[in-house]
């Protein structure tokens, strides 16, 4: 058959220019990673033409023996990278592995404890916009307001008042080490389940670097795509094996139909690679990179939430340049450095503007980067947000002096060559 160039011109043209724009820029969202060629090469298999509904040696279709195979390594893999009994890797995302567990744990109507959406938590812990927030009552904690870290004794006073059934930990923008046994502390003491969304985290927790939560929570939830570097996906771990059966209730049938199975053999792929001596080399440097990149930020006059981070990401607070999150962000895009704008813990800027960036390490340090590389990134970010003086636009001259640094760099660490 005709390869995509001939076959669909318009899509491969736009895949192409995806792949240049990776390669060219340099990713500092920190949700993002640059997955290997054999990841790739798993998902980009003939496994998406099959339908395998149920679980391994459990199907409702024939011919799923070798669908079977790499369910059953993901599967293994999983366990043994987090050190748990139970594991489903079928979630299609974070977001699904996640309402999977509120599927097989709560009721409509029931209350559970999250973290607060502008203090760093997820969509999906309790938004009201999100199905979390629309079916459950979500009741929230917060961050202090001078340390920015999560006041445990707030969180606890918050369970005693509440009474939440299951509580929420884990967050999409908070730089800092979670203290998982205090979580699953403040849970026994109101009879709740401990849930642990560890997604940002989860490379790093595989790598040694940050805290495993799977001894302490009673499961924990994923995304496969963040700093574990796999396929876009959810995963969904537990020491406890009756929970385990609801939950793989909860995602088949309950939630979804056929599985994945390219993606679940891309799964198996990345938690092989994780599972590599090198793996571990790879998280300890993305969080040696990411406090370096933090230090020349504070260095250069910008402050970062809660001072510093113990991971691959930090929150910027670009309130002391005066500009917002929304035009820097697009600054940046025009000197070549990808991130998103993200609310600071209390902020008063519409979330739609912002006063914070979200910066973080996990791509640039896939493709090579070290803490010089990333000290240079953090004068490059800074010399950006200074030439916007207080405004929404930065300098153009010093755009393109600073885009020009960023394709010479990105060029000595090439990606997908
Ligand atoms: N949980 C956390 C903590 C996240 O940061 C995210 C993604 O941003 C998700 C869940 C949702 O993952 P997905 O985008 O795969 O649905």
């Amino acid at each position: 058959s005709r390869g995509l160039a001939q076959s669909d011109p318009d899509v491969f043209a736009a895949i192409t220019g995806e792949l240049h724009r990776q390669q060219e820029q340099i990713e500092l969202i920190a949700s993002e990673n640059i997955v290997s060629k054999a990841v790739l090469e798993a998902q980009g298999s003939v496994l998406t033409n099959k339908y395998a509904e149920g679980y391994p040696g459990r199907r409702y279709y024939g011919g799923c023996e070798f669908v079977d195979v790499t369910e059953d390594l993901a599967r293994e893999r999983a366990k043994q990278l987090f050190g748990a009994a139970f594991a489903n890797v079928q979630p299609h995302s974070g977001a699904q592995a996640n309402q999977a567990v509120f599927f097989a744990l709560l009721q409509p109507g029931d209350t559970f404890l999250g973290m607060d959406l502008a203090c760093g938590g997820h969509l999906t812990h309790g938004s009201p916009a999100n199905q979390s927030g629309k079916w459950f009552r979500p009741v929230t904690y917060k961050v202090t307001e001078d340390t920015h870290l999560i006041d445990y004794d707030h969180v606890a006073e918050m369970a005693l008042k509440e009474k939440p059934k299951l509580i929420v930990a884990g967050a999409s923008a908070y730089s800092r080490h979670i203290d998982f046994a205090r979580f699953r502390e403040i849970a026994d003491s109101v009879g709740a389940y401990l849930m642990v969304d560890m997604a940002h985290y989860a490379g790093l927790v595989a790598g040694g670097v940050y805290p495993n939560p799977v001894p302490h929570a009673h499961i924990v939830t994923t995304t496969t795509h963040k700093t574990l570097r796999g396929p876009r996906g959810g995963l969904i771990l537990s020491n406890d094996v009756e929970i385990g059966k609801k939950i793989n209730s909860a995602v088949f049938p309950g939630l979804q139909g056929g599985p994945l199975e390219h993606v679940i053999a891309a799964k198996a792929v990345a938690f092989g690679e994780a599972l590599k001596p090198e793996f571990k080399a790879y998280a300890k440097q993305v969080v040696l990179n990411a406090q370096a990149l933090a230090a020349v930020l504070v260095e250069r006059g910008l402050a970062i939430v809660s001072g510093g981070t113990d991971s691959h990401l930090m929150l910027v607070d670009l309130r002391p340049k005066g500009v917002t999150g929304k035009a820097t962000e697009l600054q940046l895009e025009h000197a070549l450095m990808t991130c998103n704008k993200n609310g600071v813990p209390f902020d008063t800027a519409p979330f739609t503007v912002t006063s914070g960036v979200r910066l973080g390490t996990p791509a640039g340090t896939t493709r090579g980067f070290g803490v010089a590389e990333f000290q240079s990134v953090g004068h490059w970010i800074a010399d950006v947000v200074t030439s916007m003086n207080g405004g929404d636009e930065a300098d153009p001259a010093v755009i393109a002096e600073v885009a020009g640094k960023v394709r010479e760099l990105t060029g000595r660490f090439p990606i997908y060559g």
